[in-house]
């Protein structure tokens, strides 16, 4: 309650009265209004009642102001309920970050007050997120101060004296280091690090003093007044006590008045002083409001008891006994409800905060996998373009193979002087199309061409020529060839032509163009003519059917009785029984 003492002292203090005037200028009129509200309290309560009364224009920002200085009344007032709404109202909807924390902060003072523990402790930690965005230093030393004080009576001393030596690192221009040095002084006290002749309490009482603020100063001389005590210096504590008590009249701050008169009590009593002591502790008794948690009351019922248990009074004794009891267990209750709720509240945050890093890494994770998948993805498109280049590759390889395969193929079907099918290949195509024509219906004739004394061409002009000659009778023959018709190189100078679709007649006047065009075309060297001219024999499937070895045996019989005849002649099959005993020649198909 003590340290209670000194947040009350500070944020809420009370003090003297002044004259108002008219409102010329509505922001210095705020700015007047708010430096006097500790000093000159009931000129501050007469300022704000006349800019209500009057209401001029006031801008967003000035109205965001009163609404604060309103809150502020509020709670100086002891109306929390109107004090939260106004405070909570700025905090959340002004807009103003300096503005937004200074109103934060008081409202968290007045949560701790209405005994809101675990709204004020959240509160709290949102404000020191904030801290580092409260940029005006008189809203950052409001926010320091709060915070101090709270987390003092949240039993977190060591923070509370954090942020009170934080309010001077550094002091803003212009301002009074009391504030500070007396939230110091508290958090030092609650971890047991004064006593009566510490330096600290000596610079408070002075730099308050200095300022003016003599509620303050008063509460760090309290405070050395119960090391006195504790020190078992009841004397000086109570040369002391009676040196400040006319200020603290002067004051008629009520917590130090109840203070002063259990330190009488406290000292009476240890200086044997009875009737002193009991009469100072009854005075304690009498100011207290029932049911309120101060220590200091139930100090009071501790003397008492004292008192009584000397006097022999034991029922007297026992039932102030009794009170104190009670008292100190409801004070006690309240610290530890305090600390309770403070605990639950880091508890609830770290578990939040804990619950968010878990989310963040799992975003993270999340983040990772989608780029894992895509790389994969990426991987994959560079696998299957790889794919593609190597498929189309490969097919582009395999094209080039077949096409050569294929002209291997063909040039293994093809005789290699004339370029016309080789024999094997004219006996394979040969077959296919007599089957051809059996199957259709058609008709197919063979004739075999054979050259007129070859011999004699490669005797007179040579093989090369020779060669010539066979290649120009070649191209002569193709002159007549038809779609579907097959020339073929049987050997040395000698030709097969497989001629399908055609009757009997057609075929022969074919072959008889064919000779006459071999014997009517000369291969020309040097511009002298080589005639050359060719025998042909004839077989017909529609006479003797569709059975290329009986063909070729009845062209080639044909063919042979043409030389006979005296070359250079188209000479049509025989029947198997113009057929001479031996044929000239037996081809068989490959
Ligand atoms: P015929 O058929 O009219 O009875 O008389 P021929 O001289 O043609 O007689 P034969 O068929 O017996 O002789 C074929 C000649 O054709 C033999 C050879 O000198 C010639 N000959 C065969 N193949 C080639 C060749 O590839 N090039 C050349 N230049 N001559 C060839
Ligand atoms: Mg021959
Ligand atoms: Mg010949």
């Amino acid at each position: 309650m003590r340290t209670v003492a000194v947040a009350l002292a500070v944020a809420l203090s009370l003090w003297a009265a002044c004259a108002t005037a008219a409102i010329p200028d509505v922001a210095s009129f705020l700015d007047r209004a708010e430096s006097v509200r500790l000093t000159d309290h009931p000129r501050f309560a007469r300022m704000l009642a006349q800019i209500h009364r009057e209401a001029p224009v006031l801008t967003e920002a000035q109205r965001w102001r009163l609404r604060y200085l309103d809150g502020w009344e509020s709670a100086f007032r002891g109306d929390y309920p109107a004090a939260e709404r106004r405070l909570k109202d700025v905090a959340d909807h002004s807009g103003d970050v300096n503005l937004a924390a200074k109103a934060g902060a008081l409202l968290l003072s007045v949560q701790v007050l209405n005994q809101r523990y675990e709204e004020a402790y959240r509160g709290a930690a949102a404000m020191i997120a904030r801290l580092p965005r409260v940029t005006r230093p008189d809203a950052r030393q409001y926010v320091l101060h709060n915070l101090s004080q709270v987390l003092d009576l949240a039993g977190q001393p060591d923070l509370a004296l954090k942020y009170a030596r934080m309010m001077r690192d550094p002091l803003p221009a212009g301002e009074s280091p009391c504030d500070s040095l007396a939230l110091e002084i508290a958090a030092l006290e609650n971890l047991g690090k004064l006593h009566s002749s510490s330096p600290e309490l000596a610079r408070t009482i002075q730099a308050c003093l200095a300022a003016g603020n003599l509620v303050i100063a008063d509460t760090a001389r309290l405070i050395q007044v119960d090391r006195l005590l504790a020190e078992h210096r009841p004397r000086d504590a109570l040369e002391l006590d009676d040196r400040m008590a006319a200020a603290i009249r002067g004051t008629g701050y009520y917590p130090h008045l109840l203070a002063i008169q259990l330190q009488r009590a406290q000292a009476y009593l240890a200086l044997g002083n009875d009737p002193a002591a009991e009469k100072a502790a009854m005075k304690v008794v009498a100011m207290s409001t029932p049911g309120d948690n101060s220590i200091h009351l139930a100090d009071a019922y501790h003397v008492l008891y004292e008192i009584g248990k000397k006097r022999g009074r034991g029922m007297q004794a026992l039932d102030y006994y009794e009170r104190y009891v009670t008292q100190n267990t409801r004070y006690l209750n309240d610290v530890s409800a305090r600390a309770l709720a403070y605990q639950r509240v880091q508890q609830s945050l770290l578990a939040q905060k804990m619950q968010y890093e878990a989310l963040a890494r799992q975003n993270q994770v999340l983040r990772l996998q989608e780029a894992l998948t895509e790389d994969a993805a990426r991987t994959t498109r560079l696998y299957a373009l790889f794919l593609l280049a190597a498929m189309t590759l490969l097919v582009l390889w395999l094209v080039r193979v077949k096409r050569l395969q294929l002209r291997f193929r063909e040039l293994a079907r093809r005789d290699g002087l004339t370029g016309i099918l080789n024999h094997q290949h004219f006996m394979r195509a040969a077959q296919d199309a007599v089957a051809e024509q059996q199957r259709s219906g058609g008709s197919v004739a063979l004739a075999l061409i054979d050259l007129d004394h070859f011999k004699l061409i490669n005797d007179t002009h040579g093989h090369v020529t020779g060669d010539q000659a066979l290649r120009h009778i070649v191209s002569v023959v193709q002159g007549w060839l038809r779609p579907g018709d097959l020339f073929g190189r049987l050997g040395g100078e000698e030709f097969g032509l497989l001629l399908s679709g055609c009757g009997e007649g057609e075929c022969v006047a074919l072959a008889e163009h064919v000779r006459e065009s071999i014997a009517g075309t000369p291969l020309r060297l040097d511009g002298e003519p080589i005639v050359v001219t060719a025998s042909i024999g004839m077989a017909f499937a529609a006479r003797i059917g569709f059975d290329l070895p009986r063909l070729f045996h009845h062209a080639d019989a044909a063919l042979y009785a043409a030389k006979r005849a005296g070359r250079d002649r188209v000479t049509t099959e025989l029947t198997d029984d113009d057929l001479p005993g031996r044929s000239v020649r037996d081809p068989r198909p490959a």
